[in-house]
């Protein structure tokens, strides 16, 4: 038998994505599973599991999952690992943590999407050495984790930094917002759900049209609120709508003016801060797989005091 593999799960509203990996965290294998229906799309990452495991002759010796929320993430829970009552039509209540650690017979940890994220930016990516960082996604909604000197701030639960009030900008005053709860909240206002709904498909729209504008002024809003809460050492944006290239400079520059001369703040300065998540559109699945290794070590952990 080969050495143990890693598994970890990105999963997001879109897709699962799924990954094996050496216990470096080296990715092996990765795939994407659309998400649909709870059932079909699970049974399809645990058919995708086991016939990695068979392929490298190994077997999984943990897996972690980076979900998207609201997730019940604490541990000592009942219903651990369960997704909470959400708008994804029939992922209400489904327990990611009893199918996987059932169909799979190993142990299972699951975090948030964006603290999973922040965790590999933090061994991988862009806040490597940081004492604090706050990881934000701007995707089909809004969420964010922070982390200070390598815990997570909100548990046993997380926070809903996607469900923040902001000061509206004054072209945008016609726009209801989409959040379900709160109309216009950062995530009804600033998601690339609600950017979408005003404007298209981003990919298609110029770099000098006025959503992108508006867009930055509430990202700004959001940073500032992280500066101003926290003072995070990294401040790192990723999710879909960062995909574009041009809007993380915009935010950084209403950052500036928002901020108005306030904690000396410079562009130079917010271009430290403020910066795009270094893993990409790899960053939640590499935090599964840190989660996985987490897993693997809580089991260790488990044979040697027994
Ligand atoms: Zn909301």
């Amino acid at each position: 038998m080969a050495k143990p593999i890693l598994g970890g799960i990105d999963a997001g509203g879109t897709a699962f994505k799924c990954a094996v990996a050496d216990s470096a965290g080296h990715i092996l294998q990765k795939t994407s599973i659309p998400t649909g229906a709870p059932e079909a799309t699970l049974a399809a990452c645990v058919a995708w599991f086991r016939a990695q495991c068979k392929a490298q002759k190994s077997e999984l010796a943990g897996l972690g999952i980076a979900s998207f929320g609201p997730v019940d993430i604490d541990p000592g829970s009942k219903s651990y690992g369960t997704i909470l009552a959400t708008p994804k039509e029939g992922w209400s209540n489904i327990s990611l943590y009893d199918y996987f650690a059932h169909a799979l017979n190993v142990p299972v940890v699951i975090d948030t999407d964006v603290n999973g994220a922040l965790a590999a930016e933090a061994k991988w990516g862009g806040a490597i050495g940081a004492h604090s960082a706050a990881y934000v996604t701007i995707g089909t909604g809004i969420g964010a984790g922070f982390m200070v000197d390598g815990s997570f701030i909100g548990k046993p639960t997380h926070p809903e930094f996607g469900h923040i009030f902001l000061q509206r900008h004054k072209e945008d005053e016609g726009f209801s917002g989409i959040c379900a709860f709160h109309g216009d909240c950062l995530e009804g206002l600033a998601s690339a759900s609600a950017f979408a709904k005003r404007y298209g498909n981003p990919e298609e729209l110029p770099d000098n049209h006025k959503g992108w504008h508006i867009e930055a002024f509430y990202l700004a809003q959001a940073c500032l609120a992280i500066t101003m809460s926290f003072r995070m050492e990294k401040i790192i944006l990723g999710g879909g709508l960062m995909q574009a290239p041009h809007l993380l400079g915009l935010v950084q520059e209403n950052y500036v003016r928002l901020i108005n001369g306030y904690l000396d703040m410079t562009l130079e300065k917010a271009r430290r801060l403020i910066i795009a998540a270094q893993l990409g559109s790899e960053a939640g699945l590499k935090g599964g797989i840190l989660l996985g290794l987490t897993g693997q070590d809580q089991q260790k952990g488990k044979s040697h005091a027994g």
